[in-house]
């Protein structure tokens, strides 16, 4: 308990305390009920409804059955003239929503009514270099605390009743192009995060801190060459162990700069205690200027949460090209084979593949292509290397002149994107939101500034389809085989969550919150809910029923990057609003 004013003795009587107590007590998030997360259906205390991120919820109180009659029950406005893109996940806490908004915002609503019970607005300089919109991917829950990341690369720890700051440290330079804008993720009392700013040449970064005060436990860069750190009893700890060799996969200094920032954030496996990251573009986007691997840029990351050093790394997209950042979760799930079960992760890249790594040790088991055009590879070697179309990477300009335009695909907003997919126990599938699309790429010449656009590419997005560019997938991890796949008009940019309810849910940017059957892809229930759906909704029980919640507001990377795919969405309206559905409580009683 940190209030001092309920502190005082001689005003605090046995009874008082004793009144108190389990209040207090009852709500502080342990690690124990975050690490059990994945099992209790009456709140959720992590980002993914689980640590693995598998968005997945035994409740089946809800079910195809019964899911037309799933009404809202309440609805609140983010307020305020700045709306753009809402892209988090709810958390839900003893009757108590946490959510974050655009603009680095946060808010407490009850649950049961919608009623605000406070608002942290982050003052944020003029200067933010945020690259895809002023969006922010939710809070993470800790002890008395609700901690969440700033455009402007700072961690803010908030009171969870009052939303006064309690701490606040300042995690990199913004000025240099860094910013945050995943939800962190509190694992055996470390607070984890990534930072944002591949497109800065920043280096990026993956730190753990003390959630309690803010202090930097360790800092482990994902830039090759770059030392990695252990802070302890106030002494700083050389930690290289697997940070590789200066210089080795890039050229010269080009590693300084090298991007390869882990702006998804992460989840952990508690299986394997391994956290489970991902990382962005090496930088610049011009690839001829770097020849080489470029690690750790485009690879998906597992690390000791400990320390922070690399167990293994496994590189989707070795010398990147095209704006393929690899930082798509890793989601782990486990499978039976041949009689044995085998400790699997899955990932959707944004370079069009779909991957099924072992877990325990990195090692790739398969991988295939998820949407119906890849331009820039003829497929994938028996390791998960990509066998590169040569004539297919944008040519190197020269000082004078841009380099050959090529056209690829997928775009660079990728096959997939941020938007996390959702593993069903039931099925075995994963709900993959998709997008077919392409884009002329070329490069230009390009050196680095501080804090200046680091691209050395120009680009134009465009449709490959006219009547759809969206498609959500079901896809069998096993075979590789799509099981159903449903078409959406405009680019699919919001989070998929699945049920025991045989129930897989997703928005779309037209307004819909959708609901489809996990077996069959039926569309079984939508609402609209007034602008585009960018968050990622999520399921819990409160006093016996089943509750849905997602965050509706128009916005995100398509409407500032996507070219000729900007024009077809550009009557979308902004928005920023909270949904809350449940079924009408007579008739569930009657099911
Ligand atoms: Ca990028």
């Amino acid at each position: 308990m940190k209030h001092s004013g309920l502190r005082k003795p001689f005003v605090l009587s046995a009874l008082c305390a004793a009144m108190l107590m389990p209040a207090v007590s009852a709500w502080a998030v342990t690690d124990q009920e975050i690490l059990d997360d994945v099992k209790s259906t009456n709140q959720i205390v992590t980002n993914g409804m689980g640590l693995q991120g598998q968005r997945y919820s035994t409740l089946d109180i809800l079910n195809t059955d019964n899911i037309k009659d799933l009404r809202p029950v309440w609805a609140m406005s983010f307020g305020g003239e700045k709306q753009r893109g809402q892209q988090a996940q709810p958390m839900i806490k003893d009757g108590v929503m946490y959510v974050t908004a655009s603009y680095s915002r946060v808010f407490a609503v009850d649950a049961r009514t919608g009623k605000e019970l406070w608002q942290y607005d982050a003052r944020l300089p003029d200067d933010i270099r945020p690259c895809c919109d002023v969006i922010n991917r939710g809070v993470a829950l800790y002890g008395d605390l609700v901690i969440f990341g700033t455009l402007d690369a700072k961690l803010v720890a908030l009171n969870k009743d009052t939303g006064k700051v309690v701490w606040r440290k300042s995690v990199a330079d913004h000025k240099a192009g860094y910013s945050i804008t995943a939800a962190p993720l509190v694992i055996n009392g470390k607070l984890i995060t990534g930072v944002s700013g591949g497109e800065f040449g920043v280096v990026g970064k993956i730190e753990a801190y003390d959630p309690k005060n803010g202090a930097l436990l360790w800092t482990r860069p994902t830039v090759e060459g770059h030392m990695g750190y252990v802070y302890k009893d106030g002494k700083k700890i050389e930690n290289g162990i697997s940070g590789g060799e200066a210089g080795k996969t890039w050229p010269g200094d080009l590693w300084k700069t090298g991007g390869a920032a882990p702006w998804l954030g992460g989840y952990y496996d508690p299986e394997t205690n391994l956290l489970l990251f991902g990382t962005g573009n090496p930088a610049p986007w011009n690839s001829h200027l770097r020849p080489g691997d470029n690690l750790f840029s485009s690879s998906r990351l597992a690390l000791n949460p400990d320390d922070g050093s690399i167990q293994w790394h496994f590189q989707t997209t070795p010398h990147d090209g095209w704006d393929f950042d690899g930082v798509n979760e890793l989601v782990s799930f486990n499978y039976q084979d041949g009689g044995k079960t085998v400790q699997a992760a899955a990932t959707a890249d944004r370079n069009g593949f779909f991957y099924v790594l072992d877990r325990t040790n990195g090692k790739f088991i398969r991988g295939f292509p998820f949407v119906d055009k890849i331009t820039w590879a003829k497929g994938l070697d028996k390791n998960g290397r990509p066998i590169y179309i040569d004539d297919n990477r944008p040519g190197s300009p020269s000082a004078a002149e841009k380099g050959k335009s090529v056209f690829s695909a997928p775009a660079f907003l990728g096959a997939k994107n941020w938007m996390p997919m959702a593993y069903s126990q039931d099925t075995g599938l994963f709900y993959v939101p998709s997008n077919e699309w392409g884009m002329d790429i070329w490069n230009e010449d390009i050196a680095y500034k501080k804090g200046a656009a680091y691209l050395g590419a120009g680009f134009t997005i465009r449709p490959l389809n006219e009547d759809y560019i969206g498609v959500l997938r079901a896809i069998d991890p096993k075979t590789g085989k799509e099981v159903w796949r449903q078409k959406n008009y405009a680019p699919l940019w919001g989070g998929v969550m699945t049920t025991k309810g045989n129930l897989v849910f997703t928005g779309t940017p037209e307004g819909f919150l959708k609901a489809f059957n996990a077996k069959t892809g039926e569309n079984v229930w939508e609402f609209q809910t007034g602008s585009g759906v960018l968050g990622s909704p999520v399921t819990w029980e409160m006093d016996g029923e089943q509750y849905v919640s997602v965050l509706s507001g128009w916005g995100g990377a398509v409407p500032l990057w996507g070219g000729e795919v900007a024009k077809r969405v550009k009557n979308f309206n902004q928005g920023g609003m909270l949904w809350t559905f449940k079924l009408p409580k007579d008739l569930v009683a009657k099911r």
